[in-house]
């Protein structure tokens, strides 16, 4: 690909498999995404990197590149932050250390989030949700939604997040991820590039998300997600500005989970703007 200008390359660099709270297998994500004509790829699946070893096997024979990545659920203040690890060594043992340790407390978590939708008349949720988990060191938000979904309390995915899963509502269940300096610390230890994921999905107003980009580079983060398949499309533009005012790498990614729960189909988003510098630019593939 040198020679090439890097805007112009599909590269989608963030995405879940069965490893986390994906519902593909990691080389069936990668024959998906060789099939939309991504050409440049990342599995990003939550606080764990099991899945890599067999996504850089499926992408080698693809033929489509592959960037090792993996996406560290992040307390910041109230708020929960998602930061990507792009471009990491996976063997790494600082970083496999603190994604353990970042995993430990899942499994109390879901039992108090079965206990307490039990008490709105949702039963044996935790053994529903498990159902659903590929990996069950990481049982996530996202299995107990599949498992209301299918039982028929609720329509969809998002409805049961509106309804049971987010802050406020009665499976809500506050948790303390990891810090944002000790993510930031591990990914870079790792030889990685830490990026903030989706932006767009955080409660915070202007100057929140200033102060979490602050704390983030002051840190060594290095670059922000623009183009989001958890964003709307409208909103590249403010975070290509952001990027810029703040000298942060723009990246892109579908943030794809499922071929029924995509927003975006891999290898479909839309280009980051010219304003802003491609993260892979900076990386030999
Ligand atoms: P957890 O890490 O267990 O808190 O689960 C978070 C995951 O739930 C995210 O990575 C998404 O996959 C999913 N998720 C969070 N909010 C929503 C939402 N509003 N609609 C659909 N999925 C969501
Ligand atoms: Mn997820
Ligand atoms: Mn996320
Ligand atoms: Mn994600």
């Amino acid at each position: 690909m040198t020679g090439r200008d890097p805007r112009r390359i599909n590269a989608d660099l963030h995405s879940h498999s069965v490893v986390s709270d994906g519902m593909l297998a990691p080389a069936a994500l990668v024959a998906r995404a060789a099939a939309g004509g991504v050409e440049l790829f990342a599995l990003t699946d939550h606080d764990e990197v099991g899945g890599l070893a067999e996504a850089a096997d499926a992408a080698a024979r693809c033929a489509i590149g592959f960037v090792p990545g993996v996406e560290i659920s992040v307390s910041w203040g109230a708020e929960t932050v998602h930061v990507l690890g792009l471009n990491i060594d996976p063997e790494n043992p600082v970083l496999l250390q603190g994604l353990a340790a970042t995993r430990s407390g899942r499994d109390a978590r879901a039992r108090q989030i079965a206990r307490q939708l039990d008490a709105v008349g949702i039963t044996d949720a935790y053994e529903g949700a498990l159902g659903y988990a590929g990996n069950p060191a990481m049982i996530s938000r996202a299995h107990f939604a599949r498992h209301i979904v299918a039982i028929g309390r609720s329509a969809s995915v998002s409805d049961v997040f509106g309804r049971y899963l987010s802050p406020g509502r009665p499976g809500f269940v506050p948790h303390r991820w990891a810090e944002l300096g000790d993510a930031v610390h591990w990914i870079r230890g790792a030889g990685g590039t830490a990026v903030i994921a989706h932006p767009g999905r955080y409660a915070l107003d202007a100057l929140g998300m200033d102060a979490l980009i602050d704390a983030f580079v002051a840190a060594g983060g290095a670059g922000i997600e623009v183009i989001s398949g958890a964003h709307a499309r409208d909103e590249a533009a403010r975070y290509a500005s952001l990027a810029r005012r703040h000298g942060l790498l723009a990246s892109r990614g579908s943030d794809f989970h499922s071929p029924n729960e995509g927003h975006v189909e891999l290898g479909a988003l839309a280009q980051l703007p010219a304003s802003v510098e491609p993260v892979w630019s900076r990386w030999a593939h």
